[in-house]
């Protein structure tokens, strides 16, 4: 599935327009969210059924394409289904039960509700909401793309402005030549990460500057009078600087992984949990986390498309382990430097990377059923963690998965 984005022009009207059927979205999701909490065993069909009865209820609601309305339903479905899927696999803390939601700002139209006009820069939609014809601006060309494949449209509200998505049906299957070379990631605060070959790679300049940018502006804000006009213009200010870092972050995630999965046949990385990452109040950290966090997403979806391997692996002990002889070496964080008794002196990150790295094989050649079903495991890796077995046997299983 691919993304197109393009952002919308039209008039005040149009955009207004806009609102009232992101609102209605959000009414159904709602709605079905309670219907659900007062019934038991209310199911993903009843949900569907439910949006005919909202729409016979609410006039506003019928004014919505029934396929968006539909669409709607199954956000809070899984939104449900999510929750269940938490509690039962025993998911340590919250379950994430299933909330209202008070700011969508986005609504969801599949196959019909729209038409794309024939240059394809424009798009109208149909429903009896009244957004009627929207320009296209942006970089994609959906000349190549049959309206077919288009399966939905989502119109999002950003800091800057309104957005049209189109998800078009696609599958990225594309072969590259094995490279033979496997390779271990440690994240650092300092470095965006260090490598099993002891390379560091800096963190970008964004990340070094969001930081002070984004303190700037809350500070503005602080220094307004709550409720104020100065103060809503401030909070736009920040909004469209948070947007401006979240793109950054995607694009250097996005070329940065598809640079390592290129290169590599197996990628090992540490199986950090985000809920403990978003905890921490420190700022330049949780940056850091979110960029991390996407990249590593964008590792396993490079690596679906190029049928390499990603592992995550258990990231405990890892910097203290060492890398050569397996003794645990103790280390306070400032401690820069691994020095082992066995004689293995090396960059702290490199050593944890190392040990990454041999996790990540260990854990690939203990799933047994590779050889049988190398495209299914390559899909699982990524949420595998670490066992024992046979580096070579891996590396024979990586050359035999990359000739399917
Ligand atoms: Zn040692």
């Amino acid at each position: 599935m691919l993304v197109f984005e393009f952002k919308a022009y039209g008039k005040v009207k149009q955009f207004a327009a806009v609102d009232d059927a992101i609102r209605t979205a959000q009414f159904v999701r709602n709605s079905c969210i309670r219907l659900w909490m007062d019934n038991q065993n209310t199911g993903k069909n009843d949900l569907q059924k439910y949006c005919a009865v909202l729409a016979k209820t609410f006039a506003f609601a019928s004014e919505l394409n029934s396929m968006a309305r539909q669409a709607s339903a199954e956000r809070a479905w899984s939104s449900i289904s999510r929750f269940y899927d938490n509690c039962q696999k025993k998911i340590p803390g919250k379950k994430g039960f299933p909330q209202f939601q008070k700011d969508c700002r986005s609504v969801e139209y599949k196959t019909s509700g729209w038409r794309l006009a024939e240059d394809r820069k424009s798009i109208t939609f149909t429903d009896k909401k009244g957004i009627g014809k929207l320009k296209l601006k942006g970089t994609r060309n959906l000349h190549f793309y049959q309206i077919s494949q288009i399966k939905r449209v989502r119109l999002v509200k950003r800091a800057d402005g309104v957005y049209v998505q189109f998800c078009i049906n696609v599958n990225r299957n594309d072969n590259i030549q094995p490279s033979g070379n496997t390779i271990g990631l440690d994240v650092g605060l300092k470095d965006f990460y260090t490598d099993s070959d002891g390379n560091t790679y800096a963190n970008p300049r964004f990340l070094r500057i969001g930081e002070q940018v984004l303190k700037r502006s809350q500070k503005r804000i602080s220094r307004k009078i709550k409720g104020s006009k100065n103060r809503g213009k401030a909070r736009q200010i920040l909004g469209r600087r948070h947007l401006k870092i979240s793109r950054q972050r995607k694009d250097h995630a996005v070329k940065l992984a598809r640079c390592v999965v290129q290169s590599n046949d197996l990628i090992a990385y540490e199986d950090l949990r985000i809920k403990n990452m978003v905890k921490n109040h420190c700022l330049a950290k949780s940056i850091n986390d979110a960029s991390w966090y996407q990249f590593r997403v964008w590792l396993e979806y490079f690596g679906k498309v190029w049928k390499k391997v990603t592992v995550a692996v258990n990231p405990q002990y890892t910097s203290l382990e060492c890398s050569s002889c397996g003794e645990i070496v103790k280390k306070t964080l400032s401690t820069r430097t691994h020095v082992c008794q066995c004689g293995c002196v090396m960059d702290r990150d490199e050593n944890a990377a190392r040990n990454i790295l041999s996790r990540g094989l260990s854990t690939v050649g203990h799933t047994g059923t590779f050889a049988l079903d190398a495209s299914n495991a390559l899909g699982d890796s990524s949420s595998t963690r670490s066992g024992a077995s046979l580096t070579e046997q891996v590396m024979s299983l990586i050359k035999e998965s990359q000739c399917l």
